[in-house]
């Protein structure tokens, strides 16, 4: 895997073969590890290189695929490994296809927890903040778990609340992956399940779940419902449904142990 790197440029993050280990090392590696690198090193873009097999075909073909990612791409590109003389040689690449599986998902979405511009801009465009009045402030549970006031449309596409949202909406949330649908392929999504409901996706289930989160200078953290400014922590109920580990957390924080 290779990283880009604010300031740094591209850095070799990863080379390991993947050959003969087994399907929970393999999910642990795209869920915990890679993705731990590329929050770690805060990268803005990651690079894989994965030698493959095509098994549609018979004999099943060697290949080369190159995925890049960014926040809101992935693409990948394959050529034909050929082994016809005495080096082997890479056939013609394929057009740009969209990537997706256990190897990029959990890794575009560790692009974007990271406390970045990118992240703050999209968070201040979901929920404007509220003025914060003193009477809020002084810790009071019982309002904040009631639901919070009704947005009676989508604030990014204007949908009503049970209309599923318009194409191209960056609030609306893939029924298959529970990832922004704005940057899945996923096939199966439902619209309906999907629709507005009023208040920003999950944050029903956070308040049930006890998951806040509160903005710190080292970005956001978990905090008591009761903590001033606290949200709902909707990045931890993401993260914790995309990869089955409640740990959005874990290498946040070893990283403010290292600064
Ligand atoms: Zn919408
Ligand atoms: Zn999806």
């Amino acid at each position: 895997m290779i990283l880009d790197v604010p300031k740094r440029g591209l850095v070799l993050a990863d080379v390991r073969s993947v050959e003969g280990i087994d399907e929970l090392d393999k999910q642990h590696l795209a869920t915990m590890v890679l993705p731990e690198r590329i929050r770690r090193q805060k990268a803005d873009r990651f690079g894989l290189v994965l030698p493959a097999w095509r098994h549609n075909e018979d004999p099943p073909v060697e290949i080369l695929v190159l995925v890049v990612g960014e926040p809101y791409r992935r693409e990948a590109v394959i050529a034909d490994v050929l082994r016809d003389g005495p080096r082997p040689r890479l056939g013609p690449w394929s057009p740009p296809e969209w990537a997706e599986g256990l190897f990029v998902d959990p890794l575009c979405r560790a692009l974007l927890a990271k406390p970045n511009r990118a992240r703050r801009r999209t968070r201040s465009t979901r929920r404007p903040a509220q003025p914060a009045r003193k009477q809020d402030r002084v810790g009071n549970r019982e309002r904040k778990l009631e639901r919070r006031a009704v947005l009676v449309s989508c604030p990014d596409c204007g949908a009503a609340i049970g209309q599923p949202h318009r194409g191209g909406c960056d609030v609306e949330r893939c029924s298959v992956c529970f990832g922004q649908r704005l940057t899945c392929g996923c096939e199966g999504h439902d619209p309906i399940a999907a629709a507005w409901r009023g208040e920003w996706p999950g944050a029903a289930e956070c308040r049930a779940l006890g998951w806040w989160a509160v903005r710190t200078e080292k970005g956001w953290r978990p905090c008591s419902p009761t903590t001033p400014d606290a949200r709902e922590d909707i990045n931890r109920l993401t993260f914790f449904l995309q990869t089955g580990y409640d740990c959005l957390y874990d290498e946040l924080d070893e990283d403010a142990r290292d600064d």
